[in-house]
């Protein structure tokens, strides 16, 4: 995890990025946007075509979805925080490869422990994988809540995909009700993992 004294710094350290090789057909690279004191954040998988001509996230049809489905919890873009696992577009929009996801998710780690929302929300198979550390079925999990280290995980699927299907968009919508009661009850986040023990020198 890159640590940093604010998200402002964090994204000076990530700077022009050239750590991995979507730098070179990126571009603007996309760090992630919204209120930093956020109780939920969406993580998406990566930008795609309009997200890397903006340089922001979900900007493109994908986040009119995500728009509509904040509006009908009575939430607005200015409360939550939208970042991405990746950083930069994977050319085509292909799937992140995994130095990518490794080279990046040290800043997205660091983000989440500057914003320390309650729940966050990873939109689609993707960036549930990432963040769930483990091989996933959307299908079986999404809309449900699981402990992650200091915060709820709420994998749900890709606005994306509720855009190629209709019975995708009814049950997307239905998880975000979901998503709302988790925002509602007063259930404290899982704690945060301890920090390692510093290594004491000898003498
Ligand atoms: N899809 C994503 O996963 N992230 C974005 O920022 C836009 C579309």
């Amino acid at each position: 995890m890159y640590e940093a004294e604010s998200l402002e710094d964090l994204r000076e350290i990530l700077g022009d990025c050239t750590r991995c090789p979507l730098h070179e057909s990126r571009n603007k690279l996309v760090y992630g946007a919204g209120n930093p004191d956020a109780q939920l954040m969406f993580v998406g998988e990566g930008p795609g075509r309009a997200e890397d001509a903006q340089g922001l996230p979900f900007v493109g049809p994908a986040g009119k979805l995500l728009d509509e489905m904040l509006t009908s919890i009575g939430l607005a873009r200015a409360d939550v925080y939208i970042a991405n696992v990746v950083k930069c577009r994977p050319p085509g929009n292909r799937d992140p490869l995994p130095l990518e996801v490794e080279t990046c998710i040290p800043f997205l780690q660091g983000q989440i422990k500057l914003i320390k929302p309650k729940v966050i929300c990873e939109l689609g198979r993707i960036a549930a994988g990432v963040m769930m550390e483990r091989q996933i079925q959307i299908t079986r999990i999404h809309g449900q809540k699981f402990l992650g280290p200091g915060y709820f995980n709420v994998p749900v699927f890709h606005p994306a995909a509720a855009l190629r299907a209709p019975a995708t968009m009814q049950l997307l919508r239905e998880d975000f009700q979901n998503l709302k009661s988790y925002l509602e009850e007063q259930e404290p986040p899982p704690p945060e993992p301890e920090p390692e023990p510093e290594q004491l020198g000898l003498f």
